[in-house]
């Protein structure tokens, strides 16, 4: 029974592979309230208008997921998607309409009572779901917190990175990650932030992304790929955390590094964009866009309509003409970018980029502590 059980996932995955017509993975902006004001965000215009009475509710939210079969991966964000209270039971929803099995969700690790509230809810009630809770951190102790500016958040992301830790000795499907996101004012210190990093927070794997869209502080954009270039050099090797997963998407990061480089270099899509396909966004208020980060490409928009125009489903939204013209005018290839969640959908859903990714050979040293719990 159990094996069967198996195998209809497995079968449910493979057909989400090679069905275009629905997406298999959702960002999914639960929220646009956040506790920190960081200069680098893009959402920050929208957060400081955000109100709870516009977030859709559990109830649309279960009304959205029961048109959804096999969205098998979500990234939850926001805003700080720990302040919803019921972020737990918005997974349940996922889990059991749409059958998705592999959650990340964004944080800035400033809530560590939520988090064990949330897991722990959770966590019991969808067995067959892996997790990976992504923390966002970009400097160096105090330098981070003035940076996010909410006082003391070294040691909330401290006490959040110890109860994640805690309860993956229960539950091994959860995994933990950071995610530097580099700018002005943090990229000549990368290899220094990566080995503090490292050397304080036990964590699976961790990444470092490019500023991108448009920042509250638009200063904060003018980067220097040469540091990139510099950092990506230096720890290009197999990762050796003891969850596999962590293993696969720190692959997948690392194979991405260069790929980055080469988009903001070349100034064009490397591998054709599937956003708006494979990859759709959902805004906290029900709309839902192609990507994050269109609407800062040549002021494009990348609004597809909102849900709740189509009666909650996602299904109708996507075959209106207006998804159409918004997917077309991606196909053609005029936009490009470094967001990551986009990229990697290209990258997986493209055999020639995955099958080079399946097959890469790596070298180097890592700067990044590896957990071996
Ligand atoms: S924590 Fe994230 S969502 Fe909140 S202001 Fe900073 S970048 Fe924006
Ligand atoms: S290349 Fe970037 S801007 Fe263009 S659709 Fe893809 S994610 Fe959006």
């Amino acid at each position: 029974m159990k094996k069967l059980h198996s195998m209809a996932k497995y079968l449910r995955m493979a057909k989400a592979y090679l069905c275009r017509d629905l997406p298999t993975h959702m960002v999914f902006f639960v929220t646009a309230r956040c506790n920190a004001q960081c200069g680098h965000c893009f959402y920050r215009l929208k957060i400081k208008q955000a109100a709870p009475a516009e977030e859709l509710s559990l109830n649309e939210i279960g009304m959205i997921t029961r048109e959804l079969p096999g969205l098998v991966q979500m990234s939850l964000t926001g805003g700080e998607p720990f302040l919803r209270e019921d972020l737990g039971m918005i997974m349940r929803h996922f889990y059991t309409n749409a059958k998705t099995r592999f959650f990340t969700i964004s944080t800035n690790g400033s809530l560590p009572e939520a988090v064990d509230k949330v897991l722990r809810e959770i966590l019991p009630l969808t067995p067959e779901a892996f997790y990976r809770i992504s923390i966002s951190f970009d400097d160096i102790g105090e330098r981070h917190d003035q940076r996010r500016m909410i006082p003391g958040l070294t040691e909330k992301v401290g006490k959040t990175v110890a109860i994640v830790n805690r309860l993956k000795t229960e539950y091994p499907q959860l995994t933990s990650s950071m995610v530097t996101t580099m700018d002005r004012d943090n990229q000549a210190d990368l290899k220094a932030i990566l080995a503090y990093l490292r050397s304080t927070f036990p964590v699976d794997d961790w990444g470092v992304g490019l500023i991108r869209g448009n920042p509250y502080e638009p200063a904060k954009k003018n980067v220097d790929l040469r540091y990139y270039r510099e950092f990506q050099e230096t720890i290009d090797e197999p990762h050796r955390s003891s969850s596999w997963i962590s293993r696969q998407i720190a692959k997948v990061i690392r194979y991405e590094y260069p790929l980055k480089i080469r988009i903001l270099e070349e100034k064009k899509q490397i591998v054709p964009c599937v956003a708006g396909r494979r990859m759709i966004v959902l805004r906290e208020n029900g709309d839902v866009d192609a990507c994050e980060t269109l609407d800062s490409f040549l002021g494009i928009s990348s609004s597809m309509g909102n849900v709740k125009e189509h009666g909650y489903s996602l299904k109708a939204l996507l075959s209106s003409d207006k998804a159409r013209s918004v997917r077309d005018f991606i196909r053609q290839g005029t936009c490009y970018c470094t967001y990551e969640c986009a990229l990697h959908c290209s990258v997986f859903y493209n055999p020639s980029e995955l099958l080079k990714l399946l097959f890469r050979r790596t070298r180097g040293r890592s700067l990044c502590r590896t957990t071996s719990r």
